[in-house]
């Protein structure tokens, strides 16, 4: 049997970081070519056959629209090539979790899409760059990969893109997997998934959900503190945001004054949704917050950084009633 031919896309990030050599601490992500990181990932002998092209070489805490358009368009043509059985995407792991989610949002689950990180420069001593390479090189490979929308492969884990998040700012052991655990379990040799493929067909997501937008809608996150007032929420419509995420307390709370603010937001046709600054858990609807009086929507499990994501990308499709944002905040 031949080899699965995969399409690597590479933005940069950490995984094609260098600079202090093996014990430094600087370094800078994106510095190293993606043929190089190829080149070295193929001379482990893989059973695939890599095709390399490059789209930044840039840290990802720069990625946005232009990188992401990009993205979505090679990732749209792999799907249509019957030549390429799946997609790699490197890329750094600070924006891994929304850059995959948008993907997820805006395309068909057809084929495997991976995107791929590192905690540590590719000079490091015990760099893991080259192992999840290896790793991911094994999910897009892997026929049973597909109808599981985009996924993220770190640390000897798949997680999928709705549920991946950055946990930890150095640790290789850096993201955690919520509310849904990992996928599967991954090596250079082995996949044990855990279930079935949850996306399989357009009638249960399979298909793309939304289309790409054309251009990013201003959706501003708004970190909750205490004794904090109503300005920056009045500050914030004042540049023209198209949508706000609450950051806020516990289940998505602020102040009295700042959750006024942003129902009179919500009143003149701005979205807003309450998400946590908490590390995990879920916000719901109508707890110490009257979303249903307020307008306001509850982010259920999507962190603020994600619930931005979906947000820009249902505005960009037309969607700000509360009942239909809230809706497909619900959904999965
Ligand atoms: N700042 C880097 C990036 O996101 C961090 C990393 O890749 O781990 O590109």
């Amino acid at each position: 049997m031949s080899s699965a031919r995969i399409l690597v896309l590479g933005t940069g990030g950490t995984i094609a970081g260098a600079g202090s050599g093996a014990t430094g601490a600087a370094y800078r992500p994106g510095g190293l070519a993606l043929d190089s990181l190829v080149a070295h990932l193929s001379a482990l002998g893989l059973d695939a056959e890599l095709a390399a092209r490059e789209i930044a070489r840039i840290g990802s805490q720069d990625i946005g629209w232009a990188e992401w358009e990009a993205l979505h368009a090679a990732c749209t043509a792999a799907l249509d090539d019957p030549g390429i059985a799946g997609v790699i995407i490197t890329h750094g792991t600070d924006t891994a979790e929304e850059t995959a989610f948008l993907l997820d949002l805006t395309l068909p689950s057809t084929k495997p899409i991976v995107l791929v990180g590192a905690m540590r420069p590719a000079d490091a001593v015990g760099a893991d760059g080259m192992r999840n390479f290896a790793n991911a090189v094994k999910v897009a490979s892997d026929p049973a990969a597909s109808g599981r929308g985009v996924m993220l492969v770190m640390g000897d884990a798949i997680l999928a893109a709705r549920d991946a998040r950055k946990a930890a700012t150095s640790s290789i052991d850096a993201f955690r997997s919520f509310p849904r655990g990992p996928l599967a379990r991954v090596t250079p040799a082995s996949i044990d998934w855990y279930g079935p493929p949850h996306r399989v067909g357009p009638e249960n997501g399979g298909a793309a959900r939304y289309a790409f937008p054309q251009e990013l809608p201003r959706v501003a996150i708004l970190t909750a503190g205490a004794g904090m007032d109503e300005k920056p929420v009045e500050a914030l419509l004042g540049i023209g945001a198209r949508g706000i995420v609450l950051a806020g307390m516990g289940q998505g709370n602020a102040p009295r004054v700042v959750i006024e603010a942003l129902a009179r937001a919500a009143a003149s046709g701005v979205p807003v949704v309450r998400a946590t600054r908490v590390d995990e858990g879920l916000v719901d609807r109508n707890v110490e917050v009257d979303d249903d009086a307020l307008g306001l929507v509850a982010a259920r499990a999507l962190g603020p950084a994600k619930a931005r994501v979906l947000l820009m990308v249902l505005i960009a499709n037309g969607v700000t009633d509360a009942g239909a944002v809230q809706a497909a905040f619900d959904g999965g």
